[in-house]
């Protein structure tokens, strides 16, 4: 007998190989990001097929080999159905799993990426927010879960807390005070945040995982949002994502 290990993740991609078999790439609580070969899952009628779509989510039991694992079953425990009949919901979903892969080792346990990736894609499945404030908090909480949060909660010159007429510089915030003693500020941090944007960043780093895909904002408050995770994540992570070549940005 060969030796088996059961692991809870989501399928991040799939890729056909040989005649009938697919690889699978999964991220997992247990072991953060593996991948697998599922022999015969493109053969009418195999039980691996159904659960070697990406973003489905389950248990699944391996087969350990010495530097491979090999699917022997899967347990569905969720399907996103409504993400795999949608191009853009596919094409939302596909960029949070890149960003997650990016994010992710192999044999090293993720379950807080796999928690924030499973409630963003039930988010996009619920349908209640827009995909692009979805992306906005995805990118905001992977970041936050990487450690590379910027100061958002006191000001980086006095240390004020609870400053909401703000200045984002590289690193945090400046208050209004300080800004406003050291003009030149203006031009090195260029950008203003209106207080309910403020507000909202710090809503989305504080709020429990079963309530952050619970809100809306204006569609001002989401385009100055939308500006600063650019130059936030512009900054603090250089890699060109492929997947976002295909995001319609107006949706
Ligand atoms: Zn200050």
């Amino acid at each position: 007998m060969r030796e088996t290990v059961t692991l809870t993740g989501i399928v991040l991609i799939a890729s056909p190989i040989k005649e009938y078999d697919r690889r699978i790439e999964l991220l997992t609580k247990e072991r953060g990001k593996i991948s697998a070969f599922a022999q015969g899952a493109r053969k009418a009628g195999s039980a691996l097929s159904a659960c070697t779509i990406p973003f489905t989510f389950g248990e699944f039991t391996f087969y350990q080999g010495r530097d491979s694992y090999v699917l022997r079953s899967g347990t569905i425990r969720k399907f996103f159905s409504v993400i795999a009949e949608d191009y853009d919901n596919t094409c939302y979903a596909s960029y949070f799993v890149e960003m997650a892969k990016h994010f992710t080792e192999e044999n090293m346990e993720a379950p807080d990426e796999l928690l924030l990736l499973y409630i963003t894609l039930v988010a996009i499945q619920n349908g209640d927010m827009p995909l692009r404030l979805i992306r906005i908090v995805y990118e905001m909480r992977s970041m936050m879960l990487q450690g590379q949060m910027v100061e958002l909660f006191e000001c980086l010159k006095c240390g004020k807390t609870g400053v909401l007429d703000v200045y984002f510089s590289s690193g945090g915030v400046i208050c209004e005070d300080c800004a406003a003693k050291l003009p030149e500020l203006r031009g090195v941090y260029p950008f203003e945040l209106s207080s309910d944007a403020m507000y909202t960043l710090q809503f989305i780093l504080t709020t429990p995982l079963e309530k952050l895909y619970s809100f809306l904002v204006s569609d001002e408050v989401l385009i100055e949002l939308e500006r600063f995770m650019k130059a936030y994540l512009g900054r603090f992570l250089p890699y060109k994502f492929q997947s976002l070549d295909f995001i319609n940005e107006n949706k």
